[in-house]
């Protein structure tokens, strides 16, 4: 296809933290539609890489940008996934934490009331806190800690969260609230500290795998294709309250540690460290509003997707 064809009927996309894990692939698929994209980034945890290869093409701006500040741009969508998301770097700089969240997700509703444009918010199963029900469903109100050392990410997507309902209710500007569970795949980084990128890294180097606290802690992991779909199917309804969005497979961080050592090397040691504070003990979505509402539900098994993951990091990172 020519990309130099200028066609204004396409949908002007506003993708921030665009240059990271999710928003990069969110853009490969908008990019793919045909579609118009403006990554905005501040690289504090995105690499510019992860979007290079539209770079050149006619449909595709970057904008280097903090999204505490304002910014103003003409746009249809808006989908607000800036913030770091692994535990090790939000909680580098936890002021600077629930700054992002706040201000970010406050200037950007700013601008799609401004321009009357759609709103996606990337919220969390943090919200959930260390959840005292398990499958999480989306009108349990959780159980987070107001000071803890997670709580800049926790209360930080909470209050976005509120934003995004008032600004429904005070300007009727349509947001979707994708509460995103455990999600994988390929460009995690290995320094990103989230578990399975942990993993793999320290098996494809021989090393032992780090296991905090005993490992019977749970996780539900998605595979980050089945989550963009899923992604993609919110901002297209008109569902307007906390969706969640993750695979409902639960295993325990040592399945997953014994998975990915079977996979690379079986003659991997397990290091036990201390479980970090308020590490939630249990976390697996209840799918059901996105199956009934938005016909969507994961596809990809861990086997394949911590398959695919292993096959990328192997090309990244080893040659
Ligand atoms: P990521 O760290 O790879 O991407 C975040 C991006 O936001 C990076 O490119 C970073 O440079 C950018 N960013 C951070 N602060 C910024 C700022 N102040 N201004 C502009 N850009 C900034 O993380 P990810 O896994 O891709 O997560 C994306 C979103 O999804 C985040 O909002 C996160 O809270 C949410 N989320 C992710 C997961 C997951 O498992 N990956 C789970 C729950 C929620
Ligand atoms: N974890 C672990 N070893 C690691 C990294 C993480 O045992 O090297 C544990 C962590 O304590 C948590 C789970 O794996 O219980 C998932 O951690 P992650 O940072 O991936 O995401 P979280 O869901 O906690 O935000």
């Amino acid at each position: 296809m020519n990309n130099k064809i200028y066609n204004p009927q396409n949908t002007r996309n506003l993708v921030s933290g665009g240059a990271g894990f999710l928003g990069s692939h969110l853009i490969d698929k908008l990019m793919q539609k045909g579609e118009k994209v403006i990554c905005l980034d501040n690289y504090f945890t995105g690499d510019k890489s992860n979007i290079a290869k539209w770079l050149n093409h006619q449909n595709f701006e970057i904008i280097r940008h903090d999204v505490t500040e304002p910014i103003q741009l003409e746009v249809d969508k808006i989908w607000h996934l800036a913030c770091p998301a692994s535990p090790i770097h939000y909680q580098s700089n936890p002021i600077k934490t629930s700054k992002t969240i706040f201000l970010g997700t406050y200037n950007l509703l700013g601008l799609a009331r401004r321009v009357g444009a759609d709103f996606l918010l990337a919220s969390t199963s943090e919200v959930y806190g260390d959840p005292k029900i398990n499958p999480q469903t989306e009108d349990y109100r959780g159980s987070v800690n107001t000071v803890g050392i997670r709580s800049c990410y926790d209360e930080g997507k909470r209050i976005a969260e509120t934003l995004c309902a008032d600004y429904k209710r005070m300007h009727n500007i349509n947001t979707r609230i994708m509460r995103i569970f455990n999600t994988y795949g390929p460009r995690m980084r290995c320094d990103d500290g989230r578990v399975v990128s942990n993993f793999i890294f320290q098996a494809l180097q021989g090393k032992p795998l780090t296991i905090y606290g005993n490992g019977n802690q749970t996780r539900s992991f998605c595979f980050v294709d089945d989550l963009i779909k899923g992604m993609i199917k919110l901002m297209e309804s008109d569902i307007y309250t906390p969706v969640n969005i993750g695979n409902p497979h639960e295993f325990t961080i040592l399945e997953l540690a014994e998975k990915i050592k079977k996979l690379i090397n079986p003659n991997l040691d397990f290091i036990y460290k201390s479980l970090p504070e308020d590490d939630p003990l249990q976390r697996k979505p209840d799918i059901s509003k996105a199956i009934n509402n938005l016909n969507w539900h994961p596809e990809i098994s861990l086997d394949e997707g911590i398959n695919l993951t292993i096959d990328w990091f192997k090309k990244e990172y080893l040659n």
